[in-house]
This record gives structure tokens, sequence and C-alpha cells, in this order.
């Protein structure tokens, strides 16, 4: 018998909703099968909402939702999470608001959200990390890149020369970032009359200030420009 199906065995008559500790799971195994060592009792292994520590287990292999450190609901074997809205977990939860206004300050554009944040992991090394996941809007890279050649090696902010090259394959690039005027999560669009090519520091400033003269200077740009030249 393998401990996922000890889990079911023990748990299936648990409320999906019913907050459990990793501890309370240990007593309740302990009480049928004493032999199984405590320590290899790691609901955190079979959770939906968890990176596990880098552990990785297979698709299928999933009961709990993680509640908390410590903290589990038994889900099941064909728990259905397809409802859980994490746009709802960030407008209820202040710490991941905090993390997706950090990730928009690194100039990471169209991520949008965590769903799921741990404060006390620690891995091997004893360095704390966080269990996070993050929505990153597609974009078209094909598009990005021609963004990039439109402005020919000059940011369209200040209008200076990127400050460095750099190699694609075995081809010397500006570095140039492609951005977003509105970023796609707001309903920007991703094409060119929404795409400009800024040097880095231009990028940071963008997304730190948010500033409403840049913003319409580079739309301006994009509105005199013949779409898709
Ligand atoms: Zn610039
Ligand atoms: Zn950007």
């Amino acid at each position: 018998m393998s401990i996922y199906e000890v889990y079911m065995e023990v748990l299936s008559s648990q409320s999906s909703s019913k907050i459990i500790t990793r501890k309370e799971i240990i007593e309740l195994i302990h009480k049928k099968y004493k032999y199984i060592p405590s320590n290899s009792i790691l609901p955190s292994d079979f959770c939906y909402n968890s990176l596990n520590k880098g552990i990785k287990v297979e698709k299928h292999k999933k009961l709990f939702w993680k509640e908390g450190y410590g903290k589990y609901s038994y889900k099941g074997p064909h728990f259905d999470n397809s409802n859980n809205n994490p746009d709802e977990f960030v407008k209820q939860n202040e710490i991941a608001q905090k993390d997706m206004k950090l990730l928009k300050e690194l100039g990471i554009d169209d991520c949008t959200l965590f769903i799921s944040r741990e404060e006390s992991c620690q891995d091997a090394d004893n360095k704390k990390y966080y269990d996070a996941k993050i929505r990153f809007y597609a974009r078209n890279e094909d598009i990005a890149k021609k963004a990039k050649e439109r402005a020919n090696g000059i940011c369209q902010l200040c209008n200076k020369k990127a400050p460095f090259k750099y190699n694609v394959g075995n081809q010397k690039v500006p570095c140039l970032e492609a951005h977003h005027v509105i970023w796609l999560s707001k309903g920007g669009k991703d094409d060119l009359s929404n795409i400009v090519a800024l040097c880095p520091n231009c990028h940071k400033k963008v997304h730190l200030l948010a500033d409403q003269k840049d913003i319409e200077y580079l739309q301006n740009i994009l509105n005199n420009r013949i779409i898709g030249d």
C-alpha cells in the first residue's frame, strides 16, 4: 500500500473544507498504521498549490490543498481546483499584493499574481524561500522582437543609444526591452500599436513611476507611426 493510498483511506471521511494539520494527519495514520514513520508522512508533497521544495510529484498524485504552513485540507484525488480564483486571492491577500507590486517594480509587466506563499519554508541550506505561483500573460515574442528592431538601437523614451550590445545567437543586438505601454493584464494589445522599446533604465523608470507624462509621450510616438512598420 502506498502512502498515497494510506492518505486516501484514512482521510476520505474528512470534509474538504476542514483544515487539518500535519500533526493531526500523522496521528490519524498512526492509529491504523503504526509502522509508517512520521517523517515519511509529508502531505506537502501531495498539494495542488505547492512547489514541494523541488520534489516532483506526478500530476495526478495530489490530494491536499495547502492552507498555510503545516496546514492542509483534504480534497481527494478528484479535486477540481479550476474554480479557484487567483485574482480574488490577491485582492484578499496583503502579502500577495506587496509581491505583485515588487514584481512590477522589477519591470515584469505581465505577471499578475501569486496564488500561494508561505513564510516559513526552508530549503536544505536553511535558506528561506517562498512557494509562489504567478500568472504571466503570454506575449508574442516575434512582435516584441519587431518592436525592438523598429527602435533601431535607440530608447524610445530618452532617445539615447542602448547602453550595450549582447549576443543573441551569433548576432549582436542592442540591449533594449519591449514594454507594453498599456499592460496586457490591463487589457493592452499585444501588437506594435502598444509596444515600445526602452533602455533598461527607462524601462525601470516607467514601472516605478508610472508617470502619466511618460505614458502619454510613448503613446504619442506609437500613434504617429504607421502601425506595423
Ligand atoms: Zn531610455
Ligand atoms: Zn515593461
